[in-house]
């Protein structure tokens, strides 16, 4: 039977939550998760949330860090907005139960992270995300109007395509009536249908091999949106961040946090010999992308798997005061940072690009919104500033909630709709199939699509990358559906779309760096 309701959102992270708690006031709402409502992106954010608080701060200084850091690629007026609009997020927030760290006086203590010129980050120790997923996961579970659907899996969007008309890509007038979703408990597939529908689905981190995104993020979203002939933008922009902990075989990999080397520690080659003054006269100080490349560098000429982050000469005590997590991560690894060196490798962190959307988080498909990292508002541009994704998210849903609150006193849901046409009859003969699939295009992409990136390699990425679309969609018409082979689908159209608009980009600039196209200095 149908699901019917006012507000759909798919996906229950900090873009999804925030829409729902505001929605919800004006109708009923079903918010989807394709696990528990807990394990998101948003849970594992450490560092914090930025906006502009007090004095010496000011908005046009966070505005011209961002334009900076997104290497002039970003929408000014957008970046204004989110800007201006933190502070009240931020209360909101607040009001929903979210805690953030104070000194004494009672004043926000305000961390400052890479790019920023000024103390800006609001925390909650080094867990800020899971502390704001908590605060409002608890909040949307004792809300009348909305109903939690975890281990529902989206499949596709519902749109004209499925009452059989003809939906065009370029000037589109599709529309979006709902979504077909797995129950993973019971492998039923169900229709929910909406007058609005969100799609919050986060990131696309697992399309490589080391990842600081938990096993959530395979760019679900962008791919049911590109499907549905949806606009993707910028999705060439992939930021790695410079320093996971080597531990194969963990997913997602553990993040050593920038601060540490704010506070002394340095990058080494396996030998022991330090190599970031040959790359930038910031030595391990150097922003986030251009230490990146120089671990990918010397990891690649070497033939090395990790370089070190040297903390060995730093005061054991204060160390471990001020790093606490870290020192016990360590510690399972065998390694005592205060006396051994730390192993470190870049791990893909966060996608800038994704559906585009307009001021409002409203895409090129109507009744139909995205907001959080799957989407792309122009924010960003070629390079995300530390901590800007989380207010980004809060921000854009409060402009999606009062948007869709307004549209959906205007339009009926949509009833003759199928149910979900279910060909596949059998299981995939072997399991091998999919997982050795997701295996190979996660090389692919570390390989050829990663850090440093060239004409050459991206081709050749392309060229495998078909014979893996071409397996996965015969498998996909003949299978019953599980939640692996569509997340390998999806990410294999997530990747397709990196591919291609990285090999239109015929420039080096922020995150996407080719070697054919040297940088102009
Ligand atoms: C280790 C780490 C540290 C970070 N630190 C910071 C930081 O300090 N500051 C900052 O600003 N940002 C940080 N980020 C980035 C930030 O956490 C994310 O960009 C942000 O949380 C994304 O929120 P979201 O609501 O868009 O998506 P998410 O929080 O990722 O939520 C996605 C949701 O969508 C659901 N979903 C996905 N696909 C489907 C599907 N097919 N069907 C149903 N449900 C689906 C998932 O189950 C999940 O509930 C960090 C990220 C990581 C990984």
């Amino acid at each position: 039977m149908n699901k019917v309701y006012d507000f759909l959102v798919i996906g229950s992270g900090l873009a999804g939550l925030s829409f729902t708690l505001k929605a919800a006031d004006y109708g009923k709402v079903a918010m989807l998760t394709k696990v528990d409502l807990l394990e998101t992106n948003t849970s594992y954010a450490q560092g914090g949330i930025a906006a502009v608080t007090y004095k010496p701060d000011t908005y046009n200084k966070h505005i011209e860090d961002t334009i900076i850091a997104g290497n002039n690629l970003c929408n000014r007026e957008v970046v204004e907005m989110v800007v201006r609009e933190a502070p009240t997020e931020i209360q909101q927030l607040i009001d929903w139960g979210a805690r953030f760290d104070r000194e004494s006086s009672g004043k926000f203590d305000l961390a400052k992270e890479g790019g920023h010129s000024e103390h800006r980050i609001l925390h909650h120790k080094d867990n800020t995300g899971y502390e704001i997923q908590r605060a409002l996961s608890a909040r949307i579970r004792s809300h009348p109007n909305v109903d939690v659907f975890e281990y529902h899996f989206a499949i596709d969007l519902i749109t004209q395509h499925h009452l059989g008309k003809l939906v065009k890509r370029i000037h589109s007038d599709t529309e979006c009536y709902g979504v077909y979703a797995i129950n993973l408990k019971t492998h039923e597939i169900n229709t929910f249908l909406s007058k609005a529908t969100l799609v919050a689905t986060g990131g696309a981190g697992n399309l490589y091999t080391t990842t600081t995104n938990p096993l959530i993020a395979t760019g679900d979203g962008i791919a049911m949106v590109y499907r549905a002939k949806g606009t993707v933008e910028n999705m060439e922009f992939f930021q790695f961040h410079p320093t996971s902990l080597y531990n194969p075989g963990e997913r997602p990999s553990f993040l050593i946090t920038e601060a540490l080397r704010g506070f002394g520690g340095i990058l080494k080659t396996v030998d022991g010999k330090e190599f970031m003054h040959k790359y930038d006269k910031r030595s391990s100080l150097a922003p986030r992308d251009i230490v990146a490349r120089a671990i990918d560098n010397e990891m690649k000429v070497r033939g090395d798997d990790y370089v070190y982050l040297d903390c060995t000469h730093l005061a054991a005590e204060e160390l471990k005061k001020n790093f606490p997590n870290i020192y016990e991560k360590c510690l399972t690894i065998g390694c005592d940072f205060t006396k051994d060196m730390i192993p470190v490798v870049p791990a893909a962190h966060y996608l800038c690009g994704g559906i585009k959307v307009d001021r409002n988080g409203k895409t090129w498909i109507k009744r139909l919104y995205a907001a959080g990292e799957t989407a792309s508002t122009g924010m960003h541009g070629a390079n995300r500033l530390a901590s800007n994704s989380l207010i980004e998210a809060v921000v854009y849903a409060d402009r999606a909630a009062k948007d869709a609150i307004e549209q959906i006193k205007n339009v009926e849901i949509q009833n003759n709709i199928p149910e979900w046409d279910d060909k596949g009859t059998t299981h995939p003969e072997e399991m091998v199939l999919i997982t050795q699939n997701y295996k190979e295009v996660q090389q692919i992409f570390s390989v050829y699509v990663g850090i440093v990136r060239s004409n050459l390699r991206l081709k050749r990425a392309l060229d495998r990358l078909e014979i893996i679309y071409k397996e996965t969609e015969q498998l996909y018409r003949k299978s019953k559906l599980s939640k692996q082979l569509c997340e390998l689908r999806n990410l294999i159209n997530v990747g397709y779309l990196i591919i291609k608009m990285a090999m239109r980009r015929e420039e080096s600039i922020g995150l996407h760096y080719n070697i054919d196209y040297p940088p102009s200095v």
